[in-house]
C-alpha cells in the first residue's frame, strides 16, 4: 500500500463532492500517509450556466484548521486549494491567492470559451482536435497570464471529455502549445502535478500523459507533485504506486509536497 502522499482531493466544500473532510482524512490515515493536503474547487466567476465551483474561505479554513488541530497526532494535514485560472474575470486572483494563507494552490484551467469542456455543447461544431486545441492554448494563456499558484493542475483532463476521448491523443500532435506550456511553468519556478485521475477516467494514463511528463523531465522540469483528484475516499491515493513507477521511468527521481507554499522533495 502506498505512502505516497496526496496533494490533490475534494471534500464537500467542492460542488461536485458531498464527502465530509474527515472521511477523506481517515483514509488517509488507514493508508498511512504522514500528510495530506485537501485542494477544494475555487472556480470564480464561471460560466453562468455552470454550478457554482466557490466555496466559503473563512468556513474553508476553520473546518480544516479544526480538523489539523484534532488530527495533529496521526497525520500533517495541509490546506491547500484548487483554483480555476481565467484572464478577463473582475476577480483578482492574486491578491485572493496572497490574503489567504493556502499551503499549497494548483492553478487548473476549468473553462474555455465561455464553457465548460466537461459537456457535450464545447466540441460541437468543430473537430475534436480543434476543441482539444483551444482547451490547452487556454491553458497556456492563463499559465502565462497568473503567477499566483505553485503547480498546474492535470494539463490534458479535456481528454477525458472529447467524443473520442484519447483514442487520436497524443502529445506530438499538440508538441507546440505543449512545449510552450512547459516552458512557461519551468520559467516561472512552478510545477505540474501526476493526477492519476487519468486511471480512474479508463484513460490508462495520468494527466499529463508519459511523453508529457518525460518531456517536462527533458525541458529541466523536476517539480512535480502527486495528486488522485479524489472526490470519494476510495479514489483517494487512486493508482500512486503505477504513478510511482510511471514517474521514475520518466526519469523523476523525486517529488514534491508543499507547505506554506513552499515544496519539500520526497523520494519517488
Ligand atoms: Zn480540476
Ligand atoms: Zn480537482
Amino acid at each position: 500500500m502506498s505512502t505516497y502522499i496526496d496533494s490533490h482531493l475534494h471534500t464537500g466544500f467542492s460542488a461536485d463532492s458531498d464527502t465530509p473532510p474527515e472521511l477523506q482524512i481517515e483514509r488517509a490515515v488507514a493508508l498511512g500517509m504522514p500528510a495530506l493536503c485537501i485542494t477544494d474547487h475555487q472556480d470564480f466567476d464561471g460560466p453562468p450556466d455552470v454550478m457554482d465551483f466557490t466555496f466559503d474561505t473563512d468556513a474553508y479554513r476553520k473546518t480544516l484548521l479544526a480538523l489539523k488541530e484534532r488530527y495533529r497526532d496521526r497525520i500533517d494535514l495541509r490546506i491547500g486549494v484548487e483554483l480555476g485560472l481565467q484572464t478577463d474575470i473582475p476577480t483578482d486572483l492574486a491578491a485572493y491567492a496572497s490574503s489567504t494563507p493556502f499551503d499549497f494552490i494548483i492553478g487548473s484551467t476549468h473553462f474555455c470559451d465561455g464553457m465548460d469542456p466537461y459537456y457535450p455543447v464545447f466540441y460541437e461544431g468543430r473537430s475534436e482536435e480543434a476543441a482539444y486545441r483551444s482547451y490547452f492554448e487556454e491553458e497556456l494563456k492563463n499559465l502565462r497570464a497568473y503567477d499566483c499558484f505553485d503547480v498546474a493542475g492535470h494539463l490534458d483532463f479535456v481528454v477525458r471529455y472529447g467524443p473520442n476521448k484519447n483514442r487520436d491523443y497524443s502529445y506530438e500532435k499538440y508538441r507546440d502549445v505543449f512545449d510552450e506550456i512547459l516552458r512557461v511553468i519551468i520559467e516561472k519556478g512552478k510545477g505540474i502535478e501526476c493526477n492519476t485521475a487519468g486511471f480512474k477516467a479508463g484513460l490508462g494514463h495520468p494527466h499529463p500523459a508519459e511523453a508529457i511528463l518525460k518531456r517536462y523531465r527533458e525541458l529541466g522540469g523536476e517539480l512535480l507533485t502527486l495528486g488522485s483528484d479524489a472526490h470519494t475516499p476510495e479514489y483517494l491515493a487512486y493508482r500512486f504506486d503505477r504513478a510511482g513507477e510511471l514517474l521514475k521511468d520518466c526519469g523523476f527521481r523525486y517529488y514534491a509536497v508543499f507547505k506554506n507554499r513552499k515544496p519539500e522533495f520526497l523520494p519517488l
